[in-house]
């Protein structure tokens, strides 16, 4: 297995590359880039939430602490909510996330579990499309995209030192074949995991139907500021 020193230098440089295509080619600013980095930075540390040994877990949720009631602040803000009302809900959030979530994920997951599989994958990537509710959609699904890169090279470096290489043989360990998967051996998690990734999608719809897509209705593409690029293309006109 690799070690957790080992994930963040991966998953940093993964963002690294990562937030750098964000300002080229994709054309975002240096912040998106900053953020997706980040994002996919941590999304490389997230599996081992399962882990009972103490660092792993305390690096992450101090830092999802901080992390996760900064991404509602678009939300919070676009709710009405006042000054000291966001920062109300941002200070309750952080004592959420920092003091009982560990107690909650200790007592339901099992190391290398469902935390580390594909689906699971989903769900980190389609939490920071929900949560983070910018107008933009395109920086929503870029920021989900980073974190989901940072949770699939965690999951490959797992995967990858389950592999013994010893001479030219390549000899598989037990836990072999246990990071990449869609499904564990416990049903309970298995039922648990799909369920969230069907609320979590069913979660997405309901946003789409609310904003839609410019062009959704009408199945025609629209310039507006969220698809400026489209501007340039030409669209047939039927007769
Ligand atoms: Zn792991």
């Amino acid at each position: 297995m690799a070690g957790f020193r080992m994930h963040v230098t991966v998953s940093t440089a993964l963002g690294i590359a990562y937030g750098a295509a964000t300002v080229r080619p994709m054309g975002f600013g240096p912040e998106t880039a900053v953020l997706a980095t980040g994002l996919t930075a941590v999304g490389g540390m997230l599996p081992d939430l399962d882990s009972d040994s103490g660092r792993p877990v305390r690096e992450l949720t101090s830092l999802a602490a901080v992390v996760a009631p900064i991404m509602l602040v678009p939300r919070l803000i676009h709710a009405g909510l006042s000054h000291e009302g966001v920062l109300a809900v941002l200070m309750a959030l952080y004592l959420i996330v920092r003091y009982c979530l560990p107690q909650v994920i200790g007592r339901l997951s099992v190391h290398r579990g469902m935390y580390h599989s594909i689906p699971a994958m989903l769900i980190a990537g389609l939490i920071v499309y929900l949560e983070y509710g910018s107008p933009d959609r395109h920086l929503r699904i870029v920021l989900a995209v980073g974190v989901m890169l940072g949770f699939l090279s965690h999951l490959v470096l797992d995967e990858i030192y389950s592999v013994d290489i010893n001479g030219i043989r390549i000899k598989l360990k037990s836990s072999a074949g246990s990071a990449v998967k869609l499904f564990s051996e416990s049903w309970g998690a298995n039922l648990a995991c799909y369920a969230m990734l069907g609320v979590l999608l069913f979660l997405v719809w309901v946003d789409l139907e609310q904003n839609p897509p410019a062009g959704w209705l009408t199945g025609h593409p629209v310039a507006t500021v969220e698809n400026e690029h489209l501007k340039h293309v030409r669209i047939p006109r039927t007769p």
